[in-house]
């Protein structure tokens, strides 16, 4: 993993690689790469042993051409503007790759959960909710969860929010819990739209995903339920990891029993059912067909991919690979399906319980699960067929190609204001 490579440079990178396959004026394109506002603000909250702590957090909406900014809210100690700015475009051409008329935006708190109690973290929500208010609602802009944020936040900025509007606005936010508006299915969407991803794309490069062999960087919400569907697809769970390391087993993991001992320990490390303890990094590089990474971004820089000896790599975490690693792993003939694509289950059943939230009518878990897969395959298609009629170097380049036309098409479409 590489703390250097600036992530919103990466998140530029990639929309100039798709560039050059769009027929599109260069002042149209600058815009798309940078956020039409960024929100930073220090929240200032009292402590358990009421001293006062100042917290740095940011909100970044990067386009609404498509409809109102989406996004989830991270609590991280490396949250920054940067990688803000990034999550928040990276956001963007999801919606627009799984044609979901919403536009992008992420939010962030540099803090580490880990070190305050649940009380304290309901103040810093709550403060956080407070400054998002003017700028958030159900037509304007969703939060939702993302690294160390669930439902449990989720339920407090809907009613921080709900209070001070004095009204009821489930809509305002999704990942919630079902009791308080939420959707069934939202808590396992984006590990079930990369389980798909790797399905669809084990089948159109005419691989078996049945006893693949399958490494899954991340054991939180994204990598271990996109472990326990894989699973369920047949494939072989050879090793996870979260950041104490990594856990091997030759003859496969069960993916619900690691699950469970992590909630019950808070680590995969010492897992039971597993042979051999290794290093994130050799989990990175292990000889698997598919490699998922589901942690952070950067996990992958040029200098480890030139290591890599995954076949195929399905993103389940955002910008998990740098630009120089793409290079290498088209080099090296390494599949990679991107981030935009397979994690976007999160972001296409938030829209999902937004609908439901304006419906006030709620679906059952099987009729979500069966648009989710819709929206996905169908995307899918879209992406290979942008593949086999650009001259595109990966799938990357492919799926950004669909996205910023989707973008490009709804701004001009919208005209610019003088
Ligand atoms: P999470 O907090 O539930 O899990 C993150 C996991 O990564 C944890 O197990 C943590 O220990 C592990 N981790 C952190 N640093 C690591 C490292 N250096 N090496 C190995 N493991 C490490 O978070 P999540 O919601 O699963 O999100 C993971 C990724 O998926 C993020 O990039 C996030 O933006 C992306 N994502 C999540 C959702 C969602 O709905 N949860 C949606 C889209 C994208």
């Amino acid at each position: 993993m590489t703390d250097e490579v600036n992530p919103f440079e990466s998140l530029q990178e990639q929309i100039d690689d798709a560039a050059a396959f769009l027929d599109a004026e260069s002042g149209v394109l600058e815009r798309l790469k940078h956020p039409e506002r960024v929100l930073e603000t220090n929240l200032t909250v009292e402590m358990d042993d009421g001293s006062i702590e100042v917290f740095k957090a940011y909100r970044s909406q990067f386009n609404g051409d498509r409809g109102p900014y989406k996004g989830g809210i991270r609590y991280h100690p490396a949250v920054d503007r940067a990688e803000v700015k990034a999550l928040s475009g990276w956001m963007v051409y999801k919606c627009a790759a799984v044609g979901i008329p919403y536009g992008g935006g992420k939010g962030g708190i540099r803090i580490n959960p880990r070190e305050y109690s649940a009380a304290e973290l309901e103040r810093v929500t709550r403060s956080f909710a407070k400054e998002l208010r003017p700028i958030i609602g159900a037509d304007r802009d969703i939060p939702a969860p993302d690294v160390n944020t669930g439902q449990r936040e989720m339920n407090w900025i809907k009613d921080t929010y709900e209070t001070l509007e004095n009204t009821t606005e489930p809509g305002v936010i999704t990942g919630k819990a079902i009791e308080s508006g939420g959707s069934a299915g939202r808590v396992e969407a984006t590990g079930r739209s990369v389980m798909l991803v790797a399905r669809e794309a084990f089948d159109h490069l005419g691989k078996d995903i049945e006893d693949a062999t399958v490494a899954v960087q991340g054991y939180g919400n994204a990598g271990s339920v996109a472990a326990k569907l894989t699973e369920d697809l047949g494939a072989n769970i050879v090793a996870v990891s979260d950041s104490s390391g990594a856990i091997y087993n030759p003859d496969g993991l069960d993916a619900r029993e690691a699950k469970d001992f992590k909630i019950d320990t808070g680590t995969v490390s010492g897992f039971e059912g597993a042979t051999e303890e290794l290093t994130n990094e050799d989990l990175l590089t292990m000889d698997v067909d598919l490699l998922i990474p589901a942690a952070l971004e950067n996990a992958i820089d040029g200098d480890l991919a030139a290591d890599v000896s995954a076949d195929v790599i399905v993103e389940a975490a955002n910008g998990p690979l740098t630009p120089d690693a793409d290079d290498v792993l088209v080099e090296r003939d390494v599949a990679v399906f991107p981030d935009i694509l397979a994690n976007a289950g999160g972001v296409t059943v938030s829209y999902f319980e937004w609908v439901q939230n304006r419906q006030r009518f709620s679906w059952t878990e099987q009729r979500v699960n069966d648009e989710l897969e819709r929206v996905i395959t169908e995307a899918f298609d879209e992406l290979v067929k942008a593949f086999e009629n650009n001259d595109v170097p990966n799938y990357r380049t492919a799926m950004y190609v669909v996205a910023i036309r989707r973008v490009l098409q709804s701004a001009e479409e919208a005209g610019i204001w003088p």
